[in-house]
């Protein structure tokens, strides 16, 4: 068995979260619940908090909502922690509910982008939110980060801002928003926000939290990774590089030449030393570089390095990236398309440098991502003292992103999958963050003990994705040097270790704890991986699945798969075959659920009329469909913007991508998907003719839709009965997008962000 994987490298890096001195209020000890209000404040003895969390979903103290995470990780440093849940936004007055906070406000819109909260992949109002007691819609404005930002702002003037959560760490650069169809601004100018911290944010936090207690200036605080902010030039001392000259995949950072100066080094670079260069002022800018930056700032050179050279590049940690301006991306989508490239491939905490993007006469600079956390350090954050309940103030309303979660385990972080569409990447990182056995096993028991109405049936121990529990790169040294956005596409990396052992002796040992009944597994497999594995497989299928198992092909057709980053559908098939060996070796009727996405960058009309084939052959039938839902900086929402495929070095002349946009055409990729339902039959049939295939109109098996009309009142339901392959047709959901956030519109439960089908 390969040993757990060790992130010793990487803690290295950084402080443990866990050896700060406590902070003196911590001797007013561990509250119930967050409090709320200045009467819980009052029995908790406390005349002020330290710090003020403002949050757009309800408060649920448990591990899977990141504010009760973040609250409870700051009250375990010794702070006093208040939660204003939902606020009304009209004035500021509910935002002075704990007084003044004596540290900071924390700020985030909640678990989910507030846009992608409210309104569907076909920007219709949603009447619903998971996260809100009651679901009902409407408890959370628009854009909630920056709203709650100046609410905060006007409270209590001069109390630091420090944003986080999903919204601010999705739109940390400027960003194409699919809402408004335009390119914004970095967050972090337009919610004035002093910190922005973007990922998973409990070690940028606690150190925060400590460096404002000790009385330093927020301002000073610029050395923090995982923040960005906004700063009015690059400091001296760093070496500025133009985005341009390290968007080469591939690219080998060459060997130093011992007799030139740093200042030669960084120009050979394509680069400068900021000092000696604005000294010497001989800059030139490149032809997107240094619009609208302030005066004084390093200037790049439009440099063409020797090939015979060989070179150091300058230190790591003194380089920064520039990146074309947000004035530049907004105009040019080709400029756009290369600016999110190059944050993808400066994201590997173990070699991403800093990144620096000109708004305006100001630069939004954002730190490299933060250390991921060890498995003790994890540990210390799913073992604090959550109450495992919503707030007592909610009385019985339904929180149904709670009901949905409150019997699962989330034991690990992280994703090394890179599906273009999913944004977990940009916000938890590749780099797989697990918890260790006994931590885990001591939640479940928890649950047992503790969660009402538990049944002995526990729903999920999963995470991202089910199976990537401690697998990760053969050593840490490769991992870290590594810029490659998946481990498993195309294929399984060769550095990659695949032994599922740990998550099997996970699975059993709680299976066979007393009052146990069941074990489910709820989280999105990666069946890729799994296969690799057949004694995962067996186990999964032969213990853990209630019937029916979600997996997620996203599509059968290789242009739109190339564009998602998924394996071909074969990888599917060879999963079905010993998903279909091991349930019936056990004695089980079982079904796999297959999810598709429709309307993705890349998709033809022709792959939907062909996954529409597939779905026929194979019997499925999706009750509700979903289509692409561009969320802020996923790879495939730079492609749904320019156009181009950014998976490949960009350029004017690169790869174009086809992309569904337009009612009509979105409309119909949908109906492809519901190829059964009658009320699709007329638009499919224009649609079939006009590609030439109208071969496939007819009465017969093998035709996609029938010549007759029934009579709808367009809530056609279709009928149950065998098919022809005589498997049990399945109430095959068609998965939403993966945005990490509930698929509401659709019916389907919620999944709160760090627990996403896949
Ligand atoms: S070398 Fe392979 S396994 Fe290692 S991090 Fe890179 S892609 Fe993943």
């Amino acid at each position: 068995m390969n040993a757990p994987v060790d992130v010793s490298f990487f803690a290295r890096a950084a402080k443990p979260i866990t050896s700060y001195r406590k902070y003196w209020a911590h001797r007013f000890g561990t509250a119930p619940f967050l409090p709320m209000s200045r009467k819980e404040m009052d029995a908790l003895g406390w005349d002020s908090c330290d710090i003020v969390l403002v949050t757009g979903d309800a408060y649920v103290d448990h591990p899977s909502f990141g504010m009760a995470v973040i609250g409870r990780v700051l009250e375990a440093q010794g702070f006093r922690v208040g939660i204003i849940s939902q606020p009304d936004w009209q004035s500021a007055e509910p935002f002075k509910a704990l007084g003044k906070p004596n540290l900071f406000w924390g700020v985030t819109a909640g678990n989910m982008d507030s846009m992608i909260n409210r309104y569907t992949a076909d920007r219709k109002l949603r009447s619903d939110d998971a996260y809100t007691p009651g679901d009902v819609g409407g408890k959370r404005p628009d854009r909630a980060a920056i709203v709650y930002s100046q609410r905060c702002r006007e409270a209590f003037k001069d109390v630091p801002i420090v944003l986080g959560g999903i919204e601010g760490s999705l739109r940390r650069i400027a960003h194409y928003d699919y809402w408004s169809e335009k390119v914004r601004h970095s967050i972090a100018l337009d919610a004035k926000c002093d910190l922005l911290l973007y990922g998973n944010a409990e070690r940028a936090i606690v150190e925060i939290a400590h460096r404002l207690a000790a009385r330093e200036p927020v301002e000073d605080i610029t050395d923090v990774r995982g923040t960005a902010f906004v700063r009015r030039s690059t400091p001296e001392g760093w070496f500025e590089i133009d985005s341009t000259s390290v968007d080469t995949p591939g690219r080998v950072e060459d060997h130093v030449n011992p007799y030139m100066t740093i200042a030669d080094q960084a120009k050979a670079q394509g680069a400068t030393c900021a000092k000696e260069d604005q000294a010497a002022g001989e800059s030139l800018p490149l032809p997107f570089a240094g619009e609208g930056r302030g005066e004084g700032a390093a200037q790049p050179l439009n440099f063409v390095p020797n090939p015979k050279v060989k070179l150091k590049p300058p230190p790591r940690d003194r380089t920064v990236i520039r990146l074309p301006s947000y004035e530049a991306i907004k105009a040019d989508p080709v400029l756009y398309a290369h600016a999110n490239r190059v944050l993808h491939l400066e994201t590997n905490p173990g070699n991403a440098r800093a990144l620096v993007q000109a708004h305006g006469e100001r630069d939004v600079w954002l730190n490299p991502p933060p250390i991921p956390l060890t498995t003790a350090e994890m540990d210390h954050v799913f073992g604090l003292p959550y109450a495992r309940a919503p707030h007592p103030s909610y009385g019985d309303a339904k929180i149904p992103a709670w009901e949905m979660i409150r019997f699962s385990v989330n034991i690990m972080r992280g994703c090394f999958g890179g599906c273009t569409f999913c944004s977990i990447t940009e916000h938890e990182g590749r780099i797989i963050q697990s918890r260790s056995e006994d931590s885990i096993i001591r939640e479940v028991e928890e649950i047992r003990d503790k969660v009402k109405g538990f049944t002995g049936v526990v729903s999920d121990l999963g995470g991202p994705t089910a199976n990537m529990y401690r697998l990760g790169c053969r050593t840490p040294e490769i991992e870290a040097a590594c810029r490659k956005p998946s481990c498993v596409y195309p294929g399984i990396c060769q550095n990659l270790k695949t032994d599922h052992g740990p998550l099997i002796k996970i699975y059993r040992r709680a299976r066979e704890l007393k009052g146990v009944k069941k074990v489910l597994i709820g989280s999105g497999l990666r069946y890729d991986l799994a296969v690799q594995s057949p004694e995962y497989v067996k186990e999964l299928v032969q213990h853990h699945v209630g019937g029916y198992l979600k997996i997620a092909p996203e599509h059968t057709e290789a242009g739109p798969l190339s564009k998602m980053m998924k394996p071909g559908i074969g990888s599917y098939d060879r999963f079905k075959q010993m998903f279909d060996k091991f349930s019936a070796e056990a004695g089980k009727e079982q079904y796999l659920i297959p999810y598709f996405i429709a309307a993705h960058p890349g998709t033809s009309d022709e792959d939907m009329m062909n996954l529409a084939l597939w779905l026929k052959r194979n019997g499925f039938r999706a009750d509700q469909v979903q289509a692409f839902y561009p969320s802020p900086m996923a790879t495939a929402t730079a492609m749904y913007h320019t156009g181009k495929n950014t998976l490949r070095k960009v350029t004017r002349d690169s790869e174009g991508v086809d992309i569904v946009r337009g009612e009509r055409r979105r409309r119909l990729h949908k109906a492809f998907l519901r190829y059964h339902d009658a009320n699709n039959w007329p638009m499919l049939r224009e649609a079939l003719k006009a590609m030439g295939r109208a071969d496939l109109i007819g009465n017969g098996k093998h035709h996609l839709v029938p010549t007759y009309q029934p009579v709808t009142d367009g809530s056609y339901a279709s009928p149950r009965r065998k098919n022809s392959t005589g498997s049990q047709p399945v109430k095959g959901r068609v998965l939403t997008q993966h945005t990490g956030l509930p698929p509401r519109a659709t019916g389907a439960k919620p999944v709160p962000p760090a627990r996403k089908p896949r």
